[in-house]
């Protein structure tokens, strides 16, 4: 009786330690999907972005427009306030398409320095900015167009 309930209570306690990793391995897969998900995401966005649309430059009035824009708020990186010009006025950013590659109107585009650009084709430029961006350049073009009117 004694030589089976030995090897018996071997076994249950090689199981138990074995459920016991296997506890501690799946403690982690929810972090590691929640990673994946996160990752498969961003491969989602920038794919959204530059493979099903065939992508669109600006035409030469709106990528002026938002030159003059950008001038006219400060000069700076809407998204980390890196300096846009260089020491002679010239515009040294990108015009970002925050909505799809494919569209390239005013509305869809904004400026931005070079390393912001290429960091949103991993994770989309945060919404709250861009719209503030476009409240502003709205306002300064209204304010400019205005100008221009009484001027003539
Ligand atoms: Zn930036």
């Amino acid at each position: 009786m004694r030589f089976l309930t030995r090897p018996l209570a071997r076994a249950v306690n090689r199981a138990a330690a074995g459920i016991e990793r296997l506890e501690r391995t799946l403690e982690h897969v929810p972090a590691t999907l929640a990673a994946i998900a996160e990752r498969v995401g961003a491969i989602e966005h920038g794919v959204g972005k530059h493979l099903t649309h065939k992508r669109k430059t600006p035409n030469a009035a709106t990528r002026e427009a938002h030159i003059e824009a950008a001038r006219a708020l400060g000069g700076r990186c809407p998204f980390c306030d890196v300096d846009l010009f260089d020491e002679h006025g010239t515009f040294k950013g990108e015009v970002h398409h925050h909505d799809a590659a494919s569209d390239a109107r005013i509305e869809a585009t904004m400026p931005t320095c070079g390393d912001c650009n290429r960091s949103f084709n991993a994770s989309p430029a945060p919404r709250a900015l861009i719209e503030a961006y476009h409240f502003k350049r709205k306002r300064l073009n209204g304010a400019l167009f205005s100008r221009k009117r009484t001027a003539a």
